[in-house]
Order: C-alpha cells, then sequence, then structure tokens
C-alpha cells in the first residue's frame, strides 16, 4: 500500500470545511474586501527577503526545487502574504487601502503533530496600503465578529500587544538583553542562541522555566515612544467602543520579522498545546518585492485546519446545510437500464437529487443498499413496469409503495 505523505491529509467530507469557507467569503463582501487567489509556487528569494533568512521557515522548512542559479530558485509558498504583496505591486494595483481575501494550502516542513500540517490552508486577510489606526480596529472587528456571530464560537481570546516603531524596538531590546545577561544560567540553550539571533523570538519558548524567567522580563509596552504610545491607547479605545474584548499579552511578538504596532492572536484552550487559531498584526512590505516604498498594511491568516477543529466542537450551535433529499431508481434488468437512464435524466433537469442502482443482483440486496445510502424513495423499473409504462415508487420512511404512470412521475414526487 502507498500511503500519504506524513504531516498531509486526505479529507473525505467537506461539509463543514465548504460551511465555514462559504460563511468567510460571505463575511468579508460585506466588509469590502476582494477576493484574490496568487500562486502557489513563487521564486526562494520572495521569502528570503520578507520573511528574513533567519527565521526557521526560510532557514529550515521551506519545500525548494533546485535550480541551476539561486535567483531562478522556486519554491512552494510557506505563507501567503508576501506573494500577496508582490501581486499588489507587480499589477499596478493602485486602490489604497486594498482590502483582499484569498484562501489556499501553504507547505512548511515541520515535524507532524496535532493541529500542525506540512500541507495545511491558510485564509488570508490583508488591507494594503493604510497606516490608519482606526483600519486596524476595524480590521480586528471583522474577524472577531466572524469568530462570535458567524461561527458562534465562545471558548476563545484574543490577544494585544503593540510592537512599536524600530527606535522603541531597539530600547527594550538592550533592556531585553541586559536583563538576559543576568538570568542567563536559568534559560535553556535554544533561548540562549535567540538571545543574540532574533531576541524577541525567546518569548516563544515552551520551556516552562523560561518562561517563568521572562515573567520578569522588561515590556516593550513600557519602551515606546509619545506617537507609539498614543496609538496603543487609540487602538484599545477603538476596540472598546467597537465592544471587542481582549487582553494584553506582552509576551506576544510572532514570529515573522516584518511586524511592527499592533500583533494579535485569537487562541482557544480547546486546541491544547497549539491553542493559536488565527494570528496577524501590522507590517510593512514593499521594498522587498521591488517596490521603491514599503506599504504599511495590516493583515491576518486563519489556520483553517485549526479552526475546523474548534467549530467541530461547536458543531451543534450551527445551521448546517442538510443533504438534499435522494432518489434512488433501481432497474432490476439490463433490458431497463436505458429507460432508467432516461428518466434519471429528466429527473436530474428538474433539479431532483437522482441515482441509478445498477450494480446489484437482488432486490433485497438492492433496497439494503438503498437503505444504507439514505435515500428517500425508490423507483423501481421492472419487466411489468417497462410493459405498463409505469414506475413503482416505494416511500423509504413508510415502506409504502404505489405504481405511478411514468408521464406523471414530476408531478407524483
Ligand atoms: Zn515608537
Ligand atoms: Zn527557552
Amino acid at each position: 500500500m502507498i500511503n500519504r505523505v506524513r504531516g498531509t491529509q486526505d479529507i473525505l467530507d467537506l461539509t463543514l470545511y465548504n460551511f465555514v469557507l462559504d460563511k468567510i467569503k460571505e463575511h468579508t463582501q460585506l466588509y469590502n474586501f476582494t477576493h484574490i487567489e496568487t500562486p502557489i509556487l513563487e521564486y526562494t528569494k520572495l521569502f528570503f527577503h520578507s520573511l528574513g533568512s533567519t527565521t526557521d521557515i526560510v532557514s529550515k522548512e521551506m519545500y525548494t526545487f533546485p535550480a541551476k542559479s539561486e535567483e531562478e530558485s522556486i519554491c512552494l509558498r510557506p505563507e501567503a502574504t508576501s506573494g500577496i504583496i508582490r501581486a499588489y505591486h507587480e499589477n499596478r494595483i493602485e486602490e489604497k487601502p486594498f482590502k483582499t481575501f484569498s484562501y489556499g494550502p501553504m507547505f512548511r516542513r515541520e515535524r507532524p503533530q496535532k493541529g500542525r500540517w506540512r500541507q495545511f490552508d491558510h485564509l488570508n486577510f490583508e488591507v494594503i496600503n493604510t497606516a490608519s489606526i482606526a483600519q486596524d480596529a476595524l480590521f480586528i472587528k471583522m474577524l472577531d465578529s466572524f469568530f462570535s456571530d458567524k461561527l458562534n464560537l465562545e471558548n476563545y481570546v484574543l490577544k494585544l500587544n503593540y510592537l512599536g516603531c524600530s527606535k522603541d524596538r531597539k530600547q527594550h531590546k538592550k533592556a531585553l538583553k541586559n536583563y538576559l545577561d543576568k538570568v542567563d544560567s536559568k534559560i535553556c540553550d535554544t533561548c540562549k542562541v535567540r538571545k543574540d539571533a532574533n531576541i524577541l523570538r525567546i518569548f516563544d519558548c515552551k520551556n516552562d522555566t523560561c518562561q517563568k524567567v521572562y515573567e520578569n522580563a522588561p515590556k516593550l509596552t513600557a519602551f515606546l515612544c509619545d506617537e507609539c504610545n498614543s496609538e496603543w491607547k487609540d487602538i484599545k479605545e477603538k476596540l472598546q467602543i467597537l465592544s471587542v474584548n481582549f487582553i494584553e499579552d506582552p509576551k506576544l511578538v510572532r514570529g515573522l520579522d516584518y511586524y511592527n504596532k499592533i500583533v494579535f492572536e485569537f487562541a482557544s484552550p480547546l486546541l491544547g498545546a497549539q491553542s493559536t487559531f488565527c494570528g496577524g498584526g501590522r507590517y510593512s512590505l514593499g521594498k522587498d518585492v521591488g517596490a521603491k516604498e514599503n506599504f504599511p498594511c495590516v493583515g491576518a491568516a486563519i489556520g483553517f485546519g485549526r479552526l475546523l477543529l474548534l467549530t467541530e466542537q461547536n458543531i451543534n450551535n450551527l445551521n448546517l446545510p442538510t443533504q438534499p433529499a435522494l432518489y434512488l431508481i433501481i432497474p432490476m434488468d439490463k433490458k431497463q437500464y436505458d429507460l432508467s437512464l432516461i428518466l434519471a435524466d429528466e429527473l436530474t433537469a428538474n433539479k431532483f437529487c437522482v441515482d441509478v442502482l445498477l450494480e446489484g443482483n437482488s432486490i433485497k440486496s438492492m433496497m439494503r443498499k438503498a437503505n444504507k445510502v439514505g435515500a428517500k424513495k425508490v423507483l423501481i423499473i421492472g419487466e411489468d413496469e417497462q410493459q405498463t409504462g409505469t414506475v413503482t415508487v416505494k416511500n423509504m420512511q413508510t415502506g409504502e409503495g404505489v405504481k405511478v404512470k411514468q408521464a406523471e412521475i414530476l408531478k407524483h414526487l
């Protein structure tokens, strides 16, 4: 047997998947987002520039195809934002801001575990080319209202932090480094490496001892300049006006280099260790894709798999669409096949959900099969029915059967 690739999944029932997808399409349309799609294949250098070569994603997790030169190397996209900003610039989209929604598979060579796959779907939202704090508030409100009003989710929390500007982060980094030098003996080896390479990432450490040490670490929000401070206050006030509940989490820094100012995560304890199902924030990209200037943007990604795990636990509170009633045509012999196909064709043309049972041998086994697939009614056509121009219609719930003229079958159903 050939198995599926580790870290990938076969989705055999798409009912919930399509339900959530339809809801988000409807929801983003209400907020004036344009649905776009960018390629799964991108040049590797795009992510080198945008995400930074020291991030785990770029240094260890990319699926890259060999090429003659580094310039020509292409890869399976590990995330969508870089490609969307490339598309915004390359297609000379002038709309300002440009609000986009997109979804599709991303690829990362990670160690597979619960809620973490090597091929996974992301839903992406970007508001491109706006520096307005009010847009940030509106954007977060859109996400929050999707989870709470459209999916009726209750058990989740919105965490906020403010990363300030580069000046603020520089000062904070210095203070953080001083603090870490003093507690160096207590932190793990990974954190020791991160302290020098990408210091904010220490907060992502899963080690409890490290986390305990970081509780007293200098907070970024204590180093904000006047302008950033008032923006941070402003966005919290706006969220309160919009009735969005949140908590402040000074350890929330997000893994990627391109974030600044507001960062946020939606997390739920129902998801266990990988509790975050949506994350995003303000970022600045553009020069990396060849633009003269960076575009100020706010964006977010939903881990679709994790959101589905969460929604599944809440499935009784949702109005999932029901399957249409199935009408099953049963020809008793090959001689009635043509008549059955013509009847099926007529019924589907009139919007009935129809199937023809062609693989049975005895009426008993075919009725058993009809029961198993949950048919509402079966339409039996045997020798007798063929001769008299009739169909025997059997109601699978009541067991009642009636003979109906073929010409009147539509009226009868
Ligand atoms: Zn600042
Ligand atoms: Zn650590």
